[in-house]
């Protein structure tokens, strides 16, 4: 199975291999088991100003940076973008209650995978349309001695965000590697269509409520259904990156 998601990959995009240098991670959703309160905080910061959103909303956008997320919102409620000024209250009330609600948790199989891939001379890189201020320090508490800041891509970075390219052809340039050289990790259908528009190989999780199909039909080349899974696969899958050449 892997291996011919991985022949599919390199004859659509004309290379001989994948020589994986670095593993391109989104955050919510893949390291964290906080898609549950993102969703709630969104709906609950967008009813504080008048504006109805859904929590299948909140998944549905996914990856966006909260400007992008509050502007469609804003358009479709009220019929025009919200200012600079209302973008950054609305954020900010949407991050107080995030920040209120009970920690979310590590997923579950996310340091052990980050440990292997660590161990093997791999890069691991964060790409999150998060802009929160202590995502490093967050990450270094839970994931330690994981992630350097320099090969982080956040909201700060960015013009466009996810499902742009833009994030991860920055992680990519960040990194100094090619498409061909990284894989991501993506549990939102935004962020696979993100990866796959950068060329690179997409591994969906599916770690939400959304169908699977949400996540194919954005393109992902490979689909787990949890953190879990894909650690638990990890082995078998980066040997077959190692062995599969374009034949
Ligand atoms: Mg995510």
């Amino acid at each position: 199975m892997f291996q011919e998601a991985i022949q599919n990959y390199l004859h659509s995009h004309h290379y001989s291999r994948i020589d994986l240098k670095a593993v391109l991670f989104d955050m919510d959703g893949v390291l964290f088991d906080s898609m549950k309160n993102h969703a709630v905080a969104w709906q609950e910061a967008m009813k504080q100003y008048g504006m109805h959103m859904t929590r299948e909303e909140a998944y549905l956008h996914e990856g966006r940076t909260g400007a992008g997320t509050i502007n469609i919102i804003s358009q479709r409620e009220r019929g025009h973008q919200a200012n600079e000024q209302e973008i950054k209250e609305i954020y900010k009330t949407k991050s107080d209650i995030f920040n209120a609600l009970s920690k979310a948790e590590p997923m579950e199989g996310a340091y052990e995978v980050l440990r292997k891939i660590k161990d093997e001379g791999i890069i691991p890189v964060i790409v999150t349309g998060s802009g929160q201020l202590s995502l490093l320090d967050k990450l270094n508490h839970y994931f330690p001695q994981i992630f350097k800041k320099e090969l982080m891509v956040t909201a700060f970075d960015v013009k466009y965000g996810k499902p742009n390219p833009e994030p991860y052809l920055m992680a990519l340039q960040k990194a100094h590697i090619n498409a061909c050289e990284a894989i991501v990790v993506e549990n939102a259908p935004l962020g696979v269509r993100a990866g796959v528009a950068a060329g690179i190989f997409t591994v969906a999780l599916n770690t939400g409520p959304l169908p699977d199909k949400a996540l194919l039909d954005e393109g992902a080349d490979l689909l787990f259904p949890s953190m879990q899974a894909f650690n638990e696969s990890w082995d078998t899958l980066y040997q077959t990156f190692k062995n599969c050449h374009a034949g």
